[in-house]
């Protein structure tokens, strides 16, 4: 194929070459018919699929083919289920070709930093070991249907505001501890077709001209081989940009960036190889798509949206569960408060915006279950539109509250609260969410909240609710999965990718988050989400890995295969778990491993490891893990590489990363060259 790809390239014109690197219009490449290049389309991700009838915009405005709208990045994180993640990809890509979509523009694998960047909905965690497995399961998912994707957005996206110009000043170990973390794993285990920069700058060069990245980084250390697609419009300096390692631009310049591409090349500031490599790799993929394109494929979309729903149930988290007030009875008297019960907020705003093929909400959800003896209630609580308390609601949710055994009050961020193109000016609910909540804890004991929401928010009435429910941005087929978790048929098992810090002042980026005109500074460095909390020794909200189930779990039997090994093997970790209640749920084990004595600054302890067990009452099973180097190693600026200082480490397996159940202490030996060790 290579070969052929070359001998293609020897016959195109200079100008059929620079026209190659930039699309056609908003979607697509180019065609070159006399050469028999088909032009092949790219289209939103990442949760779904937002192919454009026509029009276009990258927004998420102008309408899409209806597909099946996933939970977003936020929420599938919690499920920490490879497997999971996979089946979705898979789903997205038959739904692709069956679009005649070649390339899916996700996923987005930014580290979430601050909880107020208007995009986190869409990423996944806060934490890079944590992210990269579950893109590595979402690319391996897609691309297993012949469909590409592109792993956006590279790199240190972490804010909208000022995203075209805003420089990221980090230091090397936070760069590849957490940012750059993120992108490495998906890209060396799942080489993902193609690679989107990002708009921001990083240390001052702009991603799209930025050779370390793209050049150094990418391509030279971690081998990446596909190629590299702009943001839509983060392209400023086309000639720099291709020498960088930027292949395509999108969307289309009206040959504006090709002219400059043939100047340059004829005046000798480009070399000519230079361009042929680009447009080798652009070819590739080209023809790699046409070649895997299937024609006849279509999808079944109520199975899609049986997944979706599933997917939800994985994602949603339970985390407050006071007096076992959940799941609820059908004998109780129920009382469904809040807007977004019966107008769902489901997913994020921008260009991730998915037609949904349906969309169940809970209150339509709740009438399909309801059995004879259980009486429902409803009241809107508030606007939609606003924030403004309405006294008129207020008393309506009121009047039902007073009468039954228990409330459920939805709440959560509308979508002017959270999207692309901007980011929260605060973490709080809108007036109106939080007045519901604190007037119906007033005429009754028990409440349940249930949120959606794209990222964290604070919660002032947290002591004041016995349950809370985070369902996230959960797609379409939130609304039932919501109602199979409250009313039991179905038990939580999910947990928070990110902590929840009771305030935004408590968050590390609380001083430097957006910044100073475009510089914003990364003073934290690596301590990023729980890397930090845990540090400072605060008690967050919520922690990172929390969530509770309808069942209990017992860990025992912690066992390493070796006590010392050396940084170049392996470690084999044990531990059992068994489900103690009656009935079936899924447990997740999170592996933490903390480094005792180090000479530079180290977390307390970082996720290294983690697996999700299905359990039925009674039931225990040995849940294996394996460590290698890079879970004991940080970056070494001195290096520039990964090093692991010899000495102690003890592997911490918890139910949450504030709820360490069992630890291990082992020796490892550094291999590092003598004198750096
Ligand atoms: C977003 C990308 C997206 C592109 C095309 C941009 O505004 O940042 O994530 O893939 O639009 O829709």
């Amino acid at each position: 194929m290579l070969r052929n790809i070359r001998e293609l390239i020897a016959q195109m014109t200079l100008e059929e070459k620079a026209g190659l690197c930039s699309g056609q219009d908003f979607w697509h490449t180019k065609a070159i018919p006399r050469l028999e290049i088909p032009s092949i389309m790219m289209t939103e991700g990442p949760h779904g699929v937002r192919k454009q009838r026509e029009g276009s915009d990258h927004l998420g405005i102008l309408e899409s083919v209806p597909a099946t709208c996933f939970p977003s990045g936020s929420a599938l994180a919690c499920s920490f289920d490879r497997s999971l993640l996979k089946e979705i990809g898979h789903a997205i890509g038959e739904e692709c070709q069956g679009e005649h979509v070649a390339i899916l523009l996700g996923p987005a694998v930014n580290s979430k930093r601050s909880p107020l960047c208007g995009r986190n909905f869409e990423y996944f965690s806060e934490d890079p070991y944590l992210t990269s497995e579950l893109a590595v399961s979402h690319i391996e998912g897609v691309q297993s249907e012949g469909v590409g994707t592109s792993l956006k957005h590279f790199a240190v996206n972490n804010q909208e505001h000022r995203r075209m110009s805003t420089n990221a000043i980090v230091n090397e170990r936070a760069l590849r501890e957490i940012y750059l973390a993120c992108f490495e794993g998906a890209i060396k285990k799942a080489k993902p077709w193609t690679v989107m920069c990002a708009y921001n700058q990083v240390n001052g060069t702009f991603c799209a001209e930025n050779d370390i990245l793209l050049r150094d980084i990418l391509r030279e250390e971690w081998g990446f081989e596909g190629f590299v697609v702009s943001d839509w419009g983060a392209v400023n300096d086309r000639v720099t940009g291709l020498a960088a390692g930027l292949d395509l631009e999108m969307p289309g310049n009206g040959g504006l960036g090709d002219a400059k591409i043939i100047k340059a090349v004829q005046d000798g500031s480009l070399r000519e190889e230079v361009l042929d490599l680009t447009v080798e790799r652009i070819l590739t993929m080209v023809l790699r798509a046409q070649n895997e394109q299937n024609s006849h494929a279509h999808y079944d979309r109520l199975s899609h949206h049986h997944l979706a729903r599933k997917a939800a149930r994985e994602s949603i988290v339970l985390l407050k569960n006071d007096d076992h007030i959940l799941p609820l009875s059908p004998t109780q008297r129920i009382a469904v408060i809040g807007s977004f019960a019966k107008y769902p907020r489901y997913q994020g705003g921008g260009s991730s915006h998915v037609v949904p093929t349906e969309l169940s909400d809970v209150w339509s959800a709740l009438q399909k279950t309801i059995s004879p003896n259980m009486t429902l209630f409803f009241a809107p609580g508030y606007a939609l539109e606003n924030d403004d308390v309405d006294e008129q609601l207020l008393k309506e949710a009121l009047d039902i509250a007073r009468q039954v055994d228990v409330a459920i009050v939805f709440v959560g961020l509308p979508e002017r609260y959270e999207s692309e193109g901007y980011d929260r000016e605060h973490m709080r609910l809108p007036d109106n969410h939080n007045q519901v909540i604190h007037a119906v804890c007033q005429v009754q004991q028990n409440v349940v909240v249930v949120l959606q929401n794209g990222s964290p928010v604070e919660m002032p009435w947290v002591d004041q609710v016995k349950g809370i429910l985070e369902a996230y941005l959960s797609g379409q087929a939130g609304g039932e999965a919501i109602v199979d978790l409250v009313m039991g048929a179905y038990n939580p098992g999910a947990k928070l990718a990110e902590t929840f810090p009771r305030k935004l002042e408590d968050n590390p980026s609380y001083l430097t988050f957006p910044g100073e005109g475009d510089r914003t500074e990364y003073t934290e460095s690596i301590f990023v989400g729980y890397r930090y909390y845990d540090k400072k020794g605060m008690d967050p909200l919520f922690a990172f890995g929390h969530g509770l189930s309808y069942t209990t779990y017992d860990y025992r039997n912690l066992t390493v295969n070796r006590t010392r090994i050396r940084d170049d093997e392996s470690l084999i970790v044990r531990v059992q778990v068994k489900n103690t209640g009656d009935r079936p749920g899924q447990e997740i084990v999170q592996l933490y491993v903390r480094d005792l004595i180090c000479t530079v600054q180290r977390p307390e302890m970082e996720l290294k490891a983690f697996e999700k067990v299905a359990l039925g009452p009674g039931e225990e099973k040995t849940v294996t893990m394996m460590l290698h180097q890079r879970a004991f190693a940080f970056y070494d600026e001195k290096m520039a590489d990964w090093r692991v200082e010899s000495g102690e480490f003890d592997v911490l397996i918890g139910r949450s990363s504030r709820d360490i159940v069992l630890t291990s202490r082992i020796y490892v030996e550094s291999t590092a060259v003598a004198g750096c060790a």
